[in-house]
């Protein structure tokens, strides 16, 4: 069994719609997909639909933004939770409508120094998706200030450069505990992704491993070395879910579908574990 557990669509910062990520993923020799757009569940009608004619089994997901006290970024998976669970909805609601403000003040400084307005950032983002500073790197892709989304995540868009804002975000121990409430299955995204900037220490580990975290994504292109077996390591010790995905972002990124994979035990006691919505299959 192919285990693919991390892939975004249009309805977040992906480029192709749902139906396509699942007709990719069937093409990419894929028995299992798991649609985890940045919060948002939009994509789930579609993928479900599509996932059923092209004959991949779908783990309706989330990627939760999450920030902690000290304001270093992180990512939460959700899998198989009650899209309608009020608290979760409301915290990614909240995320979601300030990532738009976010993205506005962003334009604004960058269109001090770079050709760069508003619609022409709106023109990559489908309508209701969940904004990112991808959809801006877009923008400077078109403007031909950059050469593509890396190149722009290198240069001007990192969280270190003046250009950059921050948006609302809930604590991860907070979204975990959500996800837990709403029947999912929480798990660490890429938790030693050293390249996007600071990543987590002890501290948030045992907050959120205290909140119910289930897993920890390890077999990411984005977690170091070192990172890796420190995870290992604490996934051991504590219990800890083990999965590997590719973070899938169509052409937004060079991430293939199946790049990394997550074992059949581990997926067989995620889709025990979540009780808010079934695999599609
Ligand atoms: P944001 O959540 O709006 O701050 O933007 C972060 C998003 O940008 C992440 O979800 C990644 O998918 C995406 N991203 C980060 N680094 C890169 C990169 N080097 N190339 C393309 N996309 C990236
Ligand atoms: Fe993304
Ligand atoms: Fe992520
Ligand atoms: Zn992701």
């Amino acid at each position: 069994m192919r285990i693919d557990l991390h892939a975004h669509s249009n309805v977040s910062d992906g480029t192709e719609t749902p139906a396509a990520v699942m007709a990719a993923a069937a093409a990419a020799g894929l028995d299992v997909i798991a649609l985890t757009d940045h919060d948002s569940t939009d994509g789930w009608a579609e993928a479900s639909r599509a996932a059923l004619e092209v004959g991949v089994a779908l783990v309706p997901g989330m990627e939760i933004s999450c920030r902690t006290e000290h304001g270093i970024s992180v990512h939460l998976l959700s899998y198989l939770h009650d899209p309608t669970h009020a608290g979760l909805l409301d915290e990614i609601t909240k995320a979601k409508d300030a990532r738009l403000t976010r993205a506005e003040r962003m334009v604004t400084l960058l269109a001090e120094d770079y050709p760069l307005n508003w619609d022409d950032v709106i023109h990559h983002v489908a309508p209701g998706a969940t904004m990112g500073r991808p959809h801006i790197a877009d923008a400077l892709v078109a403007a031909g200030v950059v050469a593509d989304r890396t190149e722009a995540f290198t240069s001007i868009l990192t969280s270190h450069s003046r250009y950059f804002v921050q948006h609302y975000a809930p604590e991860p121990a907070l979204a975990v505990e959500l996800v837990r409430a709403a029947g999912g299955v929480p798990v660490f995204a890429h938790p030693v992704a050293s390249s996007r900037g600071r990543v987590v220490g002890e501290h948030t580990y045992r907050e959120m491993i205290d909140a119910g975290l289930a897993g920890l994504e390890i077999d990411h292109r984005d977690n170091s070395d070192d990172g890796r077996e420190f995870l290992r390591g604490l996934a051991a010790r504590h219990g800890l879910l083990v999965t590997g995905s590719s973070d899938y972002h169509g052409a937004g990124k060079p991430n293939r579908l199946g790049e990394n994979l997550t074992a059949p035990d581990v997926f067989a006691r995620i889709e025990e574990l979540g009780t808010g919505t079934a695999v599609i299959r």
